[in-house]
């Protein structure tokens, strides 16, 4: 039965497929996917979803969240087109009913290499061994200051002391470990180097984001804005040079990696604002609704749900799949407010 398939912000399934789905029309070839598996979080950080706004955040209801069955078989379509990297986000994708689980049944399909995750670390001492046990082989967990005061109000109401357990329990689980910090003027870039030094010594990578500005955390203080070049100016002046290394051979994302010369300790810097990369973006963005958005940037998006829920063959998953990765654009552009501003939060879509 052929279903009808869905035109959500211009992005239409591909009339004919192409021999390779997951090339675009950039020549870049996506082997990543990014799933939120839920937009709901614990955490309330004012750059994200923050909580005093004088409204009510909007979830999306529970019955149009995709189901582990569905995710599964979005994933194994996926794997057999070539994806081999599959990262779980939300929101939180840790407050996920079942999450150990799911991340066993992602990690047994044919084809996905790799299951990781990126989470704000608060439940991670307890679910670091078990999520490691069902497949998972590393985690990206958000700490932007070491000053639990700060802590708790950046987060709006999250714990420190539990956050930082965590990356021990995840690191002791055997995980991959990164840090992620928004880098924040007058809030923590006087903390760069103790986030640094504090990563180092549990056995994790430190990385340093820059702020985008996405709905309402589009709000929150954009003067507070660092950039990456800011963000490494500042780090050289108390780590002393930092060595760029070579993209070639890593994997493909926003992160550029350097090396502190003096030490050989590494470290992240994720540009999406001032020097992206996007000529050779590899990643496509499921979220939690089952749209599948081609870039961070924009809106554009497809409902696999739709085709999901409409009875849709894994064919017409594909030409959905095919629609969006013909539409992906060459790069993106944040503007902050206005028509060009992203719309979506950045819990639906999850970094
Ligand atoms: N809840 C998880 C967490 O916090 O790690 C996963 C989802 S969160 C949306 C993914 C990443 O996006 C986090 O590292 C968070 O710090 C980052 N993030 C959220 N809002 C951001 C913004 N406006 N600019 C830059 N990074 C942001
Ligand atoms: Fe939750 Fe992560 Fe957003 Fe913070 S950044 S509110 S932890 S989804």
């Amino acid at each position: 039965m052929a279903v009808h398939l869905p035109v959500l912000n211009g992005v239409r399934p591909a009339a004919v497929v192409p021999a390779d789905p997951l090339v675009d029309l950039h020549a870049r070839r996506i082997r990543y996917l990014r799933v939120s598996v839920t937009d709901r979080c614990n955490y309330r950080c004012t750059y994200c979803m923050p909580e005093d706004l004088g409204k009510e955040i909007s979830f999306a209801p529970k019955s149009a969240v995709l189901t582990f069955e569905e995710l599964e078989r979005v994933v194994t379509v996926f794997a057999k087109l070539g994806v081999r990297k599959v990262r779980l986000t939300g929101g939180e994708p840790t407050v996920r009913k079942g999450i150990v689980d799911l991340v066993a049944r992602i990690k047994a399909i044919a084809g996905i290499e790799q299951v990781v995750m990126t989470t704000n670390g608060h439940l991670m001492d307890e679910l670091a061994a078990p999520l490691a046990a069902a497949g998972l082989s590393g985690v990206n967990i958000s700490v932007d200051t070491l000053e639990p005061t700060r802590f708790a109000e950046l987060t709006g109401r999250g714990d420190l002391a539990k956050v930082l357990a965590g990356i021990d329990a995840a690191v002791a689980a055997g995980l991959a470990v990164k840090t992620n910090a928004v880098a924040l003027r007058g809030i923590n870039d006087g903390e760069l180097r103790a986030l640094c030094e504090d990563a180092w010594r549990r056995g994790a990578v430190p990385r340093f984001i820059e702020h985008m500005p996405m709905s309402e955390g589009q709000l929150y203080a954009t003067d507070a804005e660092l950039s990456s070049a800011e963000i490494r100016r500042r780090l050289e002046s108390e780590l002393g040079p930092l060595v760029a290394r070579d993209r070639a051979g890593q994997d493909p994302g926003p992160a550029r990696y350097w090396t502190v010369a003096a030490t050989g300790r590494e470290l992240g810097i994720i540009s999406a604002m001032t020097e992206h990369f996007c000529d050779d973006c590899n990643r496509l963005r499921l979220t939690a609704t089952g749209s599948l958005h081609a870039c961070l940037g924009h809106d554009d998006a497809v409902s696999l749900r739709d085709v999901l829920r409409g009875g849709g063959s894994d064919d017409e998953l594909v030409r959905a799949i095919a629609g969006a990765v013909t539409g992906k654009r060459a790069g993106h552009v944040f503007e902050r407010t206005g028509a060009g501003a992203p719309s979506k939060h950045m819990i639906g879509i999850g970094g």
